[in-house]
């Protein structure tokens, strides 16, 4: 893992200002949104450039499509958990994951669904993740409970395999090289029966699916519940910490509002200046424009100290 301590990349004063703020908080709350897996080579779900066109994830990533196309709606989200396998926590993973040991009032809202807080072993009562994960599993019948956390297992059945061949054009190095996604239609794609996709342990009768928030679903109602539990605890927030999401749309937007009312100052991390929460910056709030890789690690030094190498926990499952 690179140090950063060689060349600072945040202007002196306003890490002097941050640290000292830093410090001196007891309740403080990170949002983490997809600009920190960027800093770990994962392409964003809607970004510029991303493996995945808007409108073909959009249509893979609802219940009506599960419902419809099991086995492609699997295909897209086995290739989307390869794809996290392949990509590291990186340095800011591991400064947050400190950072909730050392600090015992620092609650982390994400809305990855890439495992790597997880994967960086952030405590995971103090990570909240607003939009599930890639790597939880739950049975699709509505009436079984059923959920698997931490599921690392890729493929996680073998008809879910991602071809090695390089001569065969759905590898993964075809696809990113071509900036093809496997709905594509010129991509040729192995049907799958419906008793070779995952299988549901408990009831044996329902399809398992992944355990992400689809578009036209609730948040995870618990959750919800816990966040709205830690704000009301909280007399007062002292800091919240906007990192590599705008945190303008719902309810990401609201827990900066709900921080600033309890006298948060704001510290956003961002590669674009554009990419503001709605309620723009005070006076005294900090923007530490750039990789949040490096940013990170640096403005928390102060409590967290040097972030050295860490073990992966996907892979040591
Ligand atoms: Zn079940």
């Amino acid at each position: 893992m690179a140090s950063t301590a060689a060349r600072s990349v945040v202007p002196q004063k306003d890490l002097e200002s941050f640290q000292a703020h830093l410090n001196s908080s007891t309740r403080i709350l990170a949002l983490l949104g997809a600009g920190l897996s960027a800093s770990s080579g994962l392409p964003t779900f809607r970004g510029a450039g991303g493996l995945w066109r808007t409108h073909d994830a959009v249509e893979l990533a609802t219940p009506e499509a599960f419902g419809r196309d099991p086995g492609l709606v699997w295909q897209f989200y086995s290739y989307r958990r390869h794809m996290a396998l392949q990509a590291k926590p990186n340095p800011a993973h591991y400064a947050l994951a400190e950072l909730a040991r050392k600090k015992e009032g620092f609650m982390t809202l994400s809305q990855n669904v890439d495992g790597l807080s997880p994967r960086a072993n952030h405590p995971p009562e103090k990570l909240k993740l607003l939009h599930g994960s890639l790597f939880d599993v739950k049975c699709s019948e509505f009436f079984c409970k059923h959920t698997e956390s931490n599921n690392y297992t890729d493929p996680i059945v073998p008809a879910l395999a991602i071809p090695t061949d390089e001569s065969d054009p759905t590898t993964i190095s075809a696809l990113q090289a071509r900036e093809l996604d496997i709905s594509d239609e010129n991509v040729a794609l192995p049907e799958l029966a419906i008793r070779d996709l995952p299988r549901c342990p408990k009831c044996k009768r329902g399809l398992l699916r992944p355990g992400v928030v689809w578009f036209g679903e609730m948040l995870p109602t618990q959750v919800l519940d816990d966040i709205d539990k830690w704000m009301a605890d909280s007399k007062k927030i002292d800091l919240i910490m906007v990192i590599g999401t705008s945190a303008k749309v719902y309810p990401a937007a609201g827990y900066v509002d709900s921080a600033r009312a309890k006298g948060a100052k704001v510290a956003v991390v961002n590669m674009d200046r554009a990419d503001m929460p709605a309620s723009g910056l005070y006076k005294g709030d900090w923007f530490f424009e750039g990789d949040a890789a490096q940013i990170v690690p640096e403005i928390l030094k102060s409590v967290v100290g040097e972030i050295k190498e860490q073990p992966d926990l996907a892979v040591e499952a």
